[in-house]
């Protein structure tokens, strides 16, 4: 394990315990998360040496389930999966028009395709062998393995993407100072991450199916993620709410909590907090950050 002393964002070193969650869907284990008492910044500490991390990832198996179109939950899932593509794309449209695009932890590749589609160039990275496979056989896309992105030129892409990546890598202020290195001049960068400060996370607490430890070693708020681009020379430009992500983590958080699937209960939690994320400003389960490299 790795016991980090200070706060990755801000150095302090007066680090609080916020709670202790367990690892449902693998380990078993429990973790504790902290919060640093001068910028708040929050994450999973201790946490397994990166090499031993890819033991708390659920089996490639997954995959091959969810891509599987029979029942009428697997179709929901897929309907509502592309309806979300096309949202990614739309966004991503609405901030760069074209260019080279670098979606990391691209996984089966359906954003990514859905990019090529739409006239930009493409490239992604993604760790596991089985969805990198697929992302080749359905769409014909070339991902690479290797995450380190140094292996990119400097100034070499218009737009990033990360949805529900910036949580699982380690090193993260190296990670951001690289997107800075290998952007272009006023390049953008999608960052989609959970939301700990949502509704649904304090009505679940140690259930919160977004917590995810330890594979989250990071948990951002608002306030947080700013100030971390902001130290690495990126400004905010835009936020959207991921509706879906609440009525999907809520399930998930229900049946954690009680011990059995609950979709009447997990749907209305989901809904509350999409309600409360439009008029409060705690958000939604889960965000989407729009950062512009400064010059
Ligand atoms: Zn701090």
């Amino acid at each position: 394990m790795i016991l980090l002393d200070k706060c990755p964002v801000c150095s302090g070193n007066s680090l609080d315990k916020l709670l202790d969650c367990n690892d449902f869907t693998t380990s078993k284990e429990n973790f504790t998360i902290v919060s640093c008492g001068t910028c708040d910044f929050t994450f999973t500490n201790p946490r397994p040496l990166n090499e031993n991390l890819g033991n708390y990832y659920k089996s490639d198996m997954y995959i091959s389930h969810t891509n599987n179109s029979k029942g009428l939950f697997n179709w929901l899932y897929q309907t509502i999966r592309n309806y979300a593509v096309g949202t990614k794309v739309a966004l991503l449209k609405s901030i760069t028009k074209e260019g080279t695009h670098l979606d990391i932890g691209c996984g089966t590749g359906e954003f990514l395709n859905a990019c090529k589609n739409a006239g930009y160039a493409t490239k992604g990275i993604e760790p596991s062998e089985l969805a990198r496979t697929q992302a080749k056989n359905n769409y014909n896309l070339v991902v690479s393995d290797n995450t380190d992105l140094t292996q990119f030129s400097e100034e070499e892409f218009d737009s990033i993407s990360m949805w529900h990546v910036l949580e699982h890598i380690p090193n993260l202020n190296k990670t951001i100072s690289q997107f800075h290195k290998i952007l272009k001049a006023n390049g953008k960068i999608i960052i989609a991450v959970p939301n700990y400060k949502s509704w649904d996370a304090s009505y679940y607490k140690e259930f919160w199916a977004a917590w995810d430890v330890p594979i989250h070693l990071w948990h951002f708020s608002k306030s947080t993620i700013e100030k971390i681009f902001e130290n690495h020379e990126f400004s905010l430009r835009k936020t959207k709410p991921m509706i879906f992500d609440s009525f999907y983590v809520s399930l998930l958080s229900e049946e954690f909590k009680i011990g059995k699937k609950n979709f009447i209960k997990g749907f209305a939690i989901g809904l509350i907090s999409n309600l409360i994320g439009v008029i409060s400003k705690r958000g939604h389960s889960s965000t989407i950050y729009v950062f512009e490299k400064k010059n």
